[in-house]
């Protein structure tokens, strides 16, 4: 988010066709819930789709794709948590892992799409589960980015947006930027 330190999603072990959809809502849940980046494991469609999703709704936000995940893995200047069921309980690890990111420390949060392998499991910093239930990693993605930003990312502001959603109890409205 805005004049925090960088916090970006690294989705490993996409497989073309079969997970197009989850990686897409994997970078879209990563935008919309105040991620500054996905870093795709080559996925180009999705990366088009959520650079459509920015153009039109705002930003700033920033869709990579690596051929090398295993190499960001290894480069990052910062600390990394792996979102994975078999690890330690969200609630018990996530203060400290704020209290990392508050002191400037980039954040990069690995998700899987198939088995991950346990080269992942030893590089991070933390591997962590959004309960030790299996589930999604697009679901474990949302609570971890909520409870890293307490809430905040909820009112964020969005720059350069073709179009704004007004919020209504009833019905869809639409407006185009300039006339909000
Ligand atoms: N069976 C795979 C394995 O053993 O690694 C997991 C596949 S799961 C469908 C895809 C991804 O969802 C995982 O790599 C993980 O990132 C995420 N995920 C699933 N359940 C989770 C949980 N309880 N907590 C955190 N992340 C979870």
């Amino acid at each position: 988010m805005q004049n925090e330190s960088e916090v970006a999603v690294l989705r490993l072990g996409h497989r073309p066709g079969r997970d197009n959809r989850m990686t897409t809502h994997v970078g879209l849940t990563a935008r919309a819930l105040g991620a500054d980046r996905v870093i795709l494991d080559g996925a180009s469609g999705p990366a088009e789709t959520i650079e459509d999703i920015t153009e039109r709704f705002g930003g700033p936000f920033e869709v990579q794709v690596t051929e090398s995940p295993k190499g960001v893995l290894r480069n990052w200047d910062g600390v990394v948590v792996h979102l994975t069921m078999y690890g330690e309980r969200v609630q018990d690890v996530e203060g400290t892992i704020r209290e990392c990111h508050a002191s400037g420390e980039p954040v990069l949060i690995v998700v899987g799409a198939e088995k991950v392998s346990f080269d992942v499991y030893e590089a991070a910093d933390w591997n962590v589960g959004v309960t030790n239930q299996p589930h999604s990693e697009v679901a474990g993605l949302a609570v971890f980015l909520d409870r890293l930003f307490e809430g905040r990312e909820l009112d964020r502001e969005w720059d350069d947006a073709d179009q704004h959603v007004v919020p209504m109890p009833t019905g869809k409205k639409v407006v185009p930027a300039e006339e909000e």
